[in-house]
């Protein structure tokens, strides 16, 4: 798929969002971040925060679909903040997914509204770990972007959820906008078929490129 204004070399090794986990990583201004569907069945929830104490400037999902009138972001589209400042443009996706920005990270209550059991893996818990990892924190769970997860709007008001189409190895890539954190969870959700639908999280990636 199209990409733009990519150059430079690779910089950092792969690094690994465990299955079920998060992982973390600081961005400077103008630095790019590769995120990989390893397995091409992994969701990853994806938030974005500006690096200060309590995390309350984020990546907003309502206030990048007002700004960019859609629901779902394309190559080229510069995601903004609650403060409407730019922090991430899109330079590269290799998927035909669509990254769902509708549905809330999976929690603890929704496990247990499912009979999971009151301590099954989730994206909310991991944002918060990944967080306290950086000695940030933040009041509550912002909406993630829901990289590689299908949950298409159907007849304009209906959402189904959908195995995921990307191959091993998709990816999109990113370029920071202001200096910022970024956090991934590799979604444990064994419930919806939005993993691939047979039960079993898997490892996801990412790789800080070049500024
Ligand atoms: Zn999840």
């Amino acid at each position: 798929m199209e990409g733009v204004a990519v150059r430079g070399t690779q910089r950092s090794p792969m690094q690994l969002i465990p299955a079920g986990q998060g992982a973390a990583v600081p961005l400077a201004r103008g630095q790019r971040i590769r995120v990989v569907n390893t397995h091409g069945t992994q969701v990853v929830d994806f938030w974005g925060f500006a690096r200060v104490a309590p995390a309350e400037e984020y990546l907003s999902m309502e206030h990048c679909r007002e700004l960019l009138q859609k629901i779902h972001f394309d190559v080229g589209d510069t995601l903004i903040t609650n403060r409407y400042s730019p922090i991430l443009t899109i330079l590269a996706d290799s998927t035909t997914a669509e990254h769902d920005t509708l549905i809330a990270a999976c929690s603890r209550d929704m496990y247990r509204r499912l009979g999971r059991g009151e301590d099954h893996a989730n994206c909310a818990d991991n944002l918060d770990a990944a967080l306290a990892g950086l000695r940030l924190w933040v009041p509550f769970t912002p909406s993630p972007w829901n990289l590689f997860m299908r949950a298409p709007v159907r007849d304009g008001r209906r959402i189904e959820y959908e195995r995921p189409t990307c191959k091993p190895g998709d990816h999109v890539e990113l370029r920071a906008e202001m200096d910022c954190v970024l956090v991934f969870s590799a979604c444990a959700d064994d419930v919806y078929p939005t993993n691939g639908g047979d039960g079993t999280p898997r490892d996801a990636h990412f790789q800080v490129l070049e500024a």
